[in-house]
């Protein structure tokens, strides 16, 4: 299924024009326009997925594979010294196009990027609690 009101829907269908890196039958990977880093690369499904609890397994698999595949290839070609995979669900966690992506960012030293979080300090007490109301 395609969403009519979805900007990724039509760029992955190449309705609308994109810096294209990679394109198989279930994927296109374009450049992000508005980039963490050089070469920063979103996976976009050719079907439309609001986020990860949407899109089925196998597709889901075949996401991470091509992700990996665009990786290999922007290290190749950009000698980046890092690579970060990033995929936001929900506003709370900056999703801001309800289209599932998997962001690709290649990390080069001193690019003054801030992609990781600031850790916290749980007790033990609360990690138990938190690790047995997720396993109910
Ligand atoms: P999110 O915040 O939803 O995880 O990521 C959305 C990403 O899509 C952002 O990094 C933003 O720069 C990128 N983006 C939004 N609209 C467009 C577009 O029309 N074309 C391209 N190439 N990237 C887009
Ligand atoms: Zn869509």
């Amino acid at each position: 299924m395609k969403d009519s009101n979805c900007i990724f829907c039509k760029i992955a269908n190449g309705e609308i024009p994109s810096n294209t890196i990679y394109e198989d039958e279930e994927f296109r990977v374009i450049l992000d326009n508005g980039p963490a880093t050089k070469g920063h690369a979103l996976v976009l499904p050719k079907e439309h997925y609001s986020d990860l609890f949407e899109i089925p397994e196998d597709k889901l698999g075949n996401a991470i594979v091509v992700a990996q595949k665009v990786a290999k290839k922007i290290k190749a070609a950009l000698n980046c010294d890092g690579l970060n995979i990033v995929q936001n669900n929900g506003e709370a966690a900056g999703q801001t196009v309800k289209h599932l992506h998997i962001h690709v960012i290649p990390r080069y030293k001193d690019d003054n990027q801030h992609i990781l979080w600031n850790p916290t300090s749980p007790s033990s007490d609360e990690l138990e609690n938190i690790r047995d109301t997720i396993n109910g």
